[in-house]
């Protein structure tokens, strides 16, 4: 592991540290360590991807961060402190997007900043407006979930989580289900937002390379399960990065080649 780059050095304290943490999970079956040995630090206003083979823990690890699971040893922090119980503050994007029905897409995306008791009911309007004016849902805000295709319900599930500004979002490859073209744009839409929320700190897991290096500033690559931490490669490419040409850098292609040789390792030879 390049212990360089586990934390950047800008010498304030990182706002998500994961300190040894190990988890099993028991079953009458047979237990299972999904995480052995993880130990980084996300410092405020970094864009952190995950990468590994299907079933090492990635998943878990966001669940310990938001407090949804324990660690079995070890320890999380946030903002130096112990995680215990969930954390409203974070936000957290997943591959359904949870869109309430018998809601508009509006409300949709006003009923975070509702919940958190942010702002008149007018105000709260306003930002959704101009939220989903940015991501190019105008036009669609008295529309119901069912109205819309599957990348414009995912554009609705992460503004509404942009909404109420938490300090830090968790993206468990929010992009899955999505077609290609899609992928893409909802990439550009990310890499923007991430331009225009400075202070918003991201963790964001995917099985895209490509993805996973256009969008971050370091890439932590995680062994097969017991999922521990293989490298952690910062992600040296100029921003503001342009998702459509963003590959086509020679430094992209050294590090995809870097991260893919660590992949292709660890996928040898296990099962998911
Ligand atoms: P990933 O997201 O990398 O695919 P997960 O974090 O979902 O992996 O799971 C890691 C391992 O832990 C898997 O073997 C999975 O079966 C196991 N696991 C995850 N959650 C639970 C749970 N709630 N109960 C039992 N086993 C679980
Ligand atoms: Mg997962």
């Amino acid at each position: 592991m390049n212990s360089n780059a586990n934390t950047m050095e800008t010498g304030a304290s990182p706002l998500v540290t994961l300190r040894n943490v190990s988890r099993r999970f028991r079953s009458p079956r047979g237990d299972v360590v999904a995480l052995s040995d993880v130990s980084f630090d996300v410092n405020e206003g970094e864009f952190v991807t995950v990468v590994g083979p299907s079933g090492c823990g990635k998943s878990t690890v966001l669940n310990i961060i938001v407090g949804l699971l324990e660690a079995t040893s070890g320890e999380a922090l946030f903002r130096g402190k112990p995680v215990t119980g969930t954390n409203v503050e974070i936000g957290y994007v997943t591959q359904s997007d949870n869109l309430f029905p018998w809601k508009t897409i509006l409300e949709n995306v006003s009923f975070g900043l509702e919940l958190q008791g942010l702002g008149a009911p007018a105000e709260r309007r306003e930002k959704a407006l101009s939220l989903m004016e940015k991501v190019g849902l105008k036009g669609f805000e008295h529309h119901f979930r069912h109205e819309l295709s599957g990348g414009m319900r995912q554009r609705a599930n992460i503004v509404r989580t942009l909404a109420y500004d938490p300090p830090l979002i968790l993206l468990d490859e929010p992009f899955g289900p999505l077609d290609a073209q899609t992928r893409l744009q909802l990439q550009d839409l990310l890499l923007n937002l991430r331009t225009e929320h400075e202070e918003t700190t991201f963790i964001f897991i995917t099985h895209d390379l490509t993805e996973a290096i256009a969008l971050a500033d370091r890439v932590v690559v995680m062994t097969a399960r017991p999922g521990k931490i293989r490298e952690i490669v910062p992600v040296d490419l100029p921003r503001p990065r342009d998702i459509y040409n963003v590959h086509t850098d020679p430094r992209f292609r050294e590090i995809y080649d870097r991260i893919w040789a660590h992949l292709a390792d660890e996928m040898k030879g296990h099962v998911a």
